[in-house]
């Protein structure tokens, strides 16, 4: 096939992709191509099962047309989230749709058996879903680390206190291509999954740990040595309390999930709740956090003029107090206006896992 065909091929996928739903004049028109063309290409995605045609389109007049959709099921892969105390799983379809999820405590071990009991879980996962295995593109992993560019082994990771830990390890026995992503850039992938007409985003990630992920031009920016993003390491207070890497006053001492969940038992439900109901010990907690964020946020915003997602494990949560943050920002940003650009994360769990997914799907999109 010509190189051309397979750009306008691609271009075909994408729109129809992004569009839903789509007439063959309509691809024709908006992508700069002729009507023959574009039936040509269609066919030959229909022949491979990747579109389908569907409903007729209502016609204002005319003939009416019939739609060209995505056929979401015709490729599969999946999302592992390793973290300390737990493994998530997703099985996601070509529109990252979750087809099958589990969720099992499982506290992080650097051992064979852990990893066999992982693979197990997977499996079973597939399993369960009645996906056929040849059918799925690979398996994706999300862990707390800092890895190596190819996403092949994790230099280290302080969470799960493992360093030069292959990914050939962990998934020894697991019949699919599989390939690591730090966590905070798998739910960043995620988020601008979401948010498809955005192309620049840096994401927050707030956890237990606090970790990041710059979007540019849709695409990670790792940095030189895959530590950017690493906003948790940002210095917030000179000589500040102590953080797990060994310096003083980062934002981790002061925006982790933590320094709001040890103030209700571990458990930021229930922080949430007693928020809600104007708990009178947890609202300057509160108070106190929102101060420490906004800071954080404004240096973001000041370093990267673009959309900030707030998400990790308090990103669930955020909806209702994003208007008070936007407020907040507002009172200290350099650069006045609007403040829009703040949100909260759209997955309000399984982000990391479905991110981890998606290092096997946008590829296979962007390869039409
Ligand atoms: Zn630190």
């Amino acid at each position: 096939m010509l190189p051309k065909n397979q750009t306008n091929r691609n271009r075909i996928y994408q729109l129809v992709h992004e569009r839903g739903s789509i007439s063959k004049p309509e691809i024709a028109a908006l992508l700069g191509i002729s009507l023959p063309t574009a039936i040509q290409n269609v066919k030959s995605l229909q022949q491979e099962g990747l579109l389908k045609e569907g409903e007729i389109l209502e016609s204002t007049g005319g003939r009416k047309a019939i739609a060209v959709t995505c056929e979401k099921n015709a490729k599969f892969a999946i999302g592992t989230d390793i973290t300390r105390n737990h493994i998530s799983i997703v099985l996601i379809n070509l529109a990252a749709d979750i087809i099958e999820s589990a969720r099992v405590e499982m506290v992080y071990d650097n051992t064979p058996a852990y990893y066999q009991e992982a693979v197990r879980l997977i499996n079973q996962a597939v399993t369960v879903s009645g996906i056929d295995p040849d059918d799925i593109l690979g398996a994706g992993f999300s862990v707390p680390g800092v890895l190596t560019r190819d996403g092949q082994m994790i230099i280290y990771s302080h969470v799960l206190g493992a360093s030069a830990l292959q990914c050939s390890t962990i998934s020894r026995g697991l019949n699919y291509p599989s390939v690591l992503c730090n966590d905070a850039n798998a739910a960043g992938i995620a988020e601008m999954w979401k948010h498809k007409y955005r192309t620049d985003a840096v994401y927050l990630s707030l956890s237990d740990t606090v970790g990041g992920a710059i979007l540019l031009h849709n695409e990670l920016y790792l940095g030189e040595n895959q530590r950017g993003g690493e906003f948790g390491h940002f210095t917030l207070v000179r000589d500040g309390l102590p953080c797990y890497c060994g310096r003083q006053g980062c934002v981790d001492a002061y925006c982790s999930a933590l320094t709001l969940s040890r103030h209700a038992n571990g458990d930021l439900n229930l922080f949430f709740e007693r928020l809600n109901n104007g708990d009178k010990n947890i609202k300057p907690v509160w108070e106190q956090y929102l101060s420490y964020l906004t800071t954080t946020v404004n240096n973001l915003a000041v370093s990267f003029d673009c959309t900030v997602i707030l998400g990790g494990y308090l990103g669930e949560f955020l909806e209702p107090y994003i208007e008070d943050i936007r407020r907040s920002v507002a009172q200290v940003t350099t650069f006045l206006g609007n403040e829009d650009y703040i949100t909260a994360c759209a997955y309000k769990k399984e982000a990391a896992a479905v991110g981890a997914a998606l290092l096997y799907i946008r590829p296979f999109i962007n390869q039409l």
